[in-house]
């Protein structure tokens, strides 16, 4: 077998992004619904909105390098987001609810920087800078979106305290 290479692998890891996004697009208006804090609900839709961004951003680079995702499953975001659905039919709380929501997304997007960390870094190798600007934009969106989320955990966490 043909070692894999560094585009060929770059490549890999734009497919499961592009897949990881595209279960996101399905999944966030799910979790938007399920919140009950209003605040909470307007950055999941606001977050949906961005990630139809990154699956578009994905599919601009595939044309740049001429080709297009095969299909490719990414399996840790069904799992994350099935974990995140475990948490949505469970009975709780609202405010418990809501902190369970933000950390199932928190670990998605600890999982997408992850991601978008290696592609941007193998795109910056392969010298595609156009490339490599683009994740770069999805990727600070993708941390953006973390940092709101931890102090929406905290409200939500000290309303709970409060009652
Ligand atoms: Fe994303
Ligand atoms: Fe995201």
């Amino acid at each position: 077998d043909a070692l894999l290479t560094a585009k060929e692998e770059a490549n890999k890891g734009l497919e499961d992004l592009y897949d990881a996004e595209n279960q996101l697009v399905k999944a966030l208006p799910k979790m938007a619904k399920a919140a009950s804090e209003p605040q909470l609900q307007q950055a999941f839709e606001q977050h949906l909105g961005q990630t139809k961004t990154h699956v578009e951003r994905i599919e601009q680079i595939f044309k740049t390098m001429g080709s297009s995702p095969k299909g490719k499953s990414c399996k840790a975001m069904k799992g994350l987001i099935e974990e995140g659905e475990e948490m949505i039919k469970q009975r709780a709380d609202a405010a418990v609810r809501d902190a369970g929501l933000i950390a199932a997304a928190q670990r998605v997007e600890h999982y997408e920087i992850a991601g978008y960390g290696c592609v941007r870094t193998y795109a910056d190798l392969l010298g595609m800078a156009d490339s490599s600007a683009l994740l770069q934009q999805t990727l600070n969106e993708e941390g953006m979106t973390d940092k709101q989320l931890t102090k929406l955990a905290e409200q939500v966490i000290n309303l709970e305290a409060e009652r």
